[in-house]
């Protein structure tokens, strides 16, 4: 099972902080919700990358000792199976999709078919992060739910929406990949699965 590591921070602070596994051990197993400590479990690896940073990161696993589950600790910068950290995707669709906000940084170059990636399922998650992101953020006036949800977006925080979308309701930012939707059945395999 994956969670979200409760860390805010750049990639190279999340890295420097990695070796002390007492940091973030959870308090309790969340799969069984026993209550002994989890044992680090060694680690994964994955690609990320950020606006100042491509590469390899490694993500921190414990195993419970009562259920024989492990349990990784995924940054909350990251989305699982997506290569690039929620800070890229999301300024790469507000320039997409508000180009009239020049104040904003500009994301790094994408190739096209990439950002279309991404806009697609962002356009098919859309109503349903309306939905979901009542309880954060207010609804916004817009003329579609693609802008309704941008905005509810930026007013709430993405990574903050993102711990409350994957925390709370096991849902993905973008939308799982069908292979994982249906059943999410196959939670259990994110922690092993290369990021796209
Ligand atoms: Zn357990």
């Amino acid at each position: 099972m994956q969670i979200l590591h409760p860390f805010s921070g750049s990639v190279e602070q999340y890295l420097a902080q990695l070796p002390d596994p007492d940091r973030h051990r959870p308090a309790c197993c969340p799969q069984c919700r026993a209550g002994r400590p989890l044992s680090a479990h060694g680690f994964y690896t994955r690609t990320l990358a950020d606006l100042a940073f491509d590469g390899t990161i490694r993500v921190r696993r414990y195993l419970c000792h009562c259920c024989r589950r492990t349990v990784s600790l995924l940054p909350d910068f990251a989305l699982p199976c997506l290569r690039f950290s929620i800070a890229v995707i999301s300024l790469w669709l507000l320039a997409r999709l508000l180009p009239q906000s020049p104040n904003r940084p500009a994301p790094p170059p994408m190739p096209y078919q990439r950002g279309q990636f991404w806009l697609r399922r962002f356009r098919s998650r859309a109503p349903a992060l309306c939905a979901e992101l009542a309880t954060l953020s207010a609804p916004a006036p817009a003329p579609d739910f693609l802008h309704r949800a941008l905005a509810m977006l930026e007013s709430a925080g993405w990574t903050r929406a993102h711990r409350f979308l994957f925390g709370d309701l096991r849902q993905h930012l973008l939308g799982w990949p069908p292979s994982l939707d249906p059943a999410r059945r196959c939670l259990a395999l994110l922690a092993d699965a290369a990021p796209a």
